[in-house]
């Protein structure tokens, strides 16, 4: 059972956690693609909230990994639990939004979708992408303290939409329980390097030790082993960011997940205000009325159904 105390500090993480996300997208989309050493031959250390890119956006804009999220966290919020078609919906409505940038396994898997209206990708072994762990936090959010079969039920539906695939599971599910461990109040360094054992256990590729991942590519593996790394290696949010941002590669999403992961851990008041500031004031506010409005659902439906509902259904219909 929830105390009141306890509600408090994990919706203040479920706030930071969100924003995290969206300051890690705006921060890394700046040097997305980049090599290491072409970040430093520009900018020194990237440490700044400042747009630019490949994708030309202006200071605090947020790109795909924000704004699927958002759109996810939306599904989440109308049906009251993950609903693949539902979140099928949802990102369909994205994609004609016109977003910034879209992935390949996003794009090709959502077409599909519209074509079939079946909200589950086949299964490949190919589509191993990072772009179902970057939205993955709205399910942390509204299925913290749910039993683990629920939640990695929800993980699957949610990603399987356009990435199903192993790894991508994998490495979403250990994101969930990551946010959730630091929402649940968890600060201790062994303990939070478990879930990465208990992953590594199941797919060693994922094994951060060794090598300093640069460069990392959209290829989940790639993805996490940079974000372990960052966010073990550091000891602050400020840190935990632009360590993972001037690696390169996929920038803006290793900053995505490393920043929900780091602020879950550090709070609210560990953001740098000049990040929160520089932050699309839109964005902003978004995040942290759904980040609250997701850890209050989970709530209202932990009082009401405790257990054994089943909390996903693939709904194909309309
Ligand atoms: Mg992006
Ligand atoms: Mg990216």
């Amino acid at each position: 059972m929830l105390r009141a105390g306890d509600v408090s500090s994990a919706e203040e993480r479920a706030v930071a956690a969100y924003l995290g996300l969206a300051i890690g997208d705006a921060l890394g989309a700046t040097v997305e693609f980049l090599t290491p050493n072409e970040i430093r031959h520009q900018y020194g250390r990237h440490e700044d909230i400042r747009g630019g890119g490949w994708l030309k956006l202006k200071a605090g804009q947020v790109t795909d990994d924000t704004t699927m999220s958002l759109a996810v966290g939306r599904s989440i919020l109308d049906r009251g639990r993950v609903e693949a078609g539902a979140v099928a919906r949802a990102l369909d409505d994205w994609m004609r939004s016109k977003p910034v940038d879209i992935g390949n396994t996003v794009r090709r898997n959502l077409i599909a979708f519209r074509r079939t209206g079946n909200p589950e990708a086949p299964a490949s072994e190919h589509d191993a992408g990072n772009g179902a762990a970057m939205r993955v936090l709205p399910v942390a959010l509204a299925y913290f303290r749910r039993p683990e079969e629920d939640i990695a039920a929800a993980v699957r539906a949610q990603g399987h939409v356009t990435h199903h695939n192993d790894q991508s599971d994998a490495a979403s599910l250990t994101v969930v329980l990551l946010v959730q461990d630091l929402m649940g109040g968890i600060t201790d360094v062994e303990m939070l390097r478990e879930r990465i054992q208990a992953l590594v256990y199941v797919h060693p590729a994922f094994d951060p030790r060794g090598k300093r991942r640069e460069n990392p590519s959209g290829y989940v593996v790639e993805t996490m082993q940079a974000v372990f790394q960052a966010f073990f290696d550091t000891n602050s949010f400020e840190e935990c960011l632009i360590d993972v941002v001037n690696r390169g590669g996929d920038a803006d999403t290793t900053g995505a997940i490393a920043g929900m992961l780091a602020g879950a851990r550090y709070g609210l008041s560990a953001i740098p205000s000049r990040w929160l500031k520089a932050l699309e004031p839109r964005v902003c506010e978004a995040c942290k009325t759904q980040a609250r409005a997701l850890v209050a659902s989970d709530y209202a439906q932990g009082l009401s159904s405790p257990r054994g509902n089943s909390t996903y259904k693939n709904d194909s219909s309309g």
